[in-house]
């Protein structure tokens, strides 16, 4: 169940307040996009597994190709050949850069029930929460 998706017409991105409005999110959904990418393990994904990631920050396009575009700008990705090459060996430490917390959640990627949740520690806030499989997809350890 996507039961999370509750989007109230968020169309111009930007406005950190109107993000998600759930707990403790208020990071920059751009921010967190392009940290993700840059976390993002092994050198060389598709474009639709980089919108597979990002759309675990935001489904809004706007903000999808804003996140590409930035990750680009900065020097994070690299586009070629239709393949986006990272740049940084950024990737997660697992030990300290994943957390894990008990309680109801839902995965932001699959939708699934979690009883433990799975969350991304980035610099620009909290990323999550995951399912075991799906944070590891999320951080590129998993390739699909
Ligand atoms: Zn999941």
């Amino acid at each position: 169940m996507n039961g999370k998706r509750g989007a109230e017409g968020d169309s111009d991105g930007g406005d950190p307040s109107d993000a998600k409005g759930e707990g403790a999110w208020d990071a920059d959904p751009v921010e967190l996009g392009v940290e993700l990418l840059r976390k993002f393990e092994g050198s060389e994904l598709s474009v639709a597994a980089a919108v597979d990631r990002i759309e675990t920050v935001s489904t809004d396009p706007a903000i999808t190709r804003e996140v590409l575009d930035q990750a680009e700008r900065r020097g994070v990705i690299e586009r070629e050949n239709g393949m986006l090459r990272t740049r940084d060996s950024g990737f997660v430490r697992y030990e300290s850069e994943v957390i894990s917390k008990d309680g109801e959640f839902t995965c932001r990627r699959c939708g699934t029930d979690l009883g433990t949740g799975y969350f991304l520690k980035l610099e620009a806030g909290e990323h999550g929460p995951f399912g075991s499989s799906c944070i590891r997809k999320v951080t590129g350890r998993e390739r699909e």
